[in-house]
């Protein structure tokens, strides 16, 4: 099991499943979504993942001009999970609090759109756009 919250608690959720990759994107958006390098996160299928609390307390966005929603805290701004497509959910790492122990990083996508800042020191997969591209 692995479980995470937000920063002020409000919001939890749980994963049931093993998980061990970690997924960091450098693009743009995510970059302003944390305010970081970027954003790393884990992949659950929606079956492996329940809410434990603070479901009706996150707030979405929308890119107008991209396939892109952000999910937060409507308290504490934390970033959230959201649903990654139909079938799975998208669930930033640093949200973890329990069970991540075997988390490593496997794979970084849009690598061509990284901070100038951002040196990439492990052995995650490169793509310079999104998978396989
Ligand atoms: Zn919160
Ligand atoms: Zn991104």
């Amino acid at each position: 099991m692995v479980y995470g919250e937000c920063n002020c608690g409000v919001v939890a959720f749980e994963i049931t499943t093993d998980i061990k990759d970690v997924y960091v994107c450098h693009c743009s958006i995510c970059r302003k979504y944390t305010g970081a390098a970027g954003v790393a996160v884990v992949i659950a299928h929606n079956d492996a993942f329940r809410w434990r609390r603070g479901e009706d307390q996150i707030a979405t966005w929308k890119k107008p001009d991209a396939d892109w929603l952000s999910a937060f805290c409507r308290t504490c701004g934390s970033a959230l999970p959201g649903a990654n497509d139909e079938e799975r959910m998208f669930v930033p790492a640093g949200l973890i609090t329990e069970g991540g122990e075997r988390l490593r990083v496997a794979h970084h996508i849009w690598v061509g759109s990284k901070a100038a800042w951002d040196e990439i020191g492990d052995d995650g997969k490169q793509d310079m756009e999104a998978f396989g591209g």
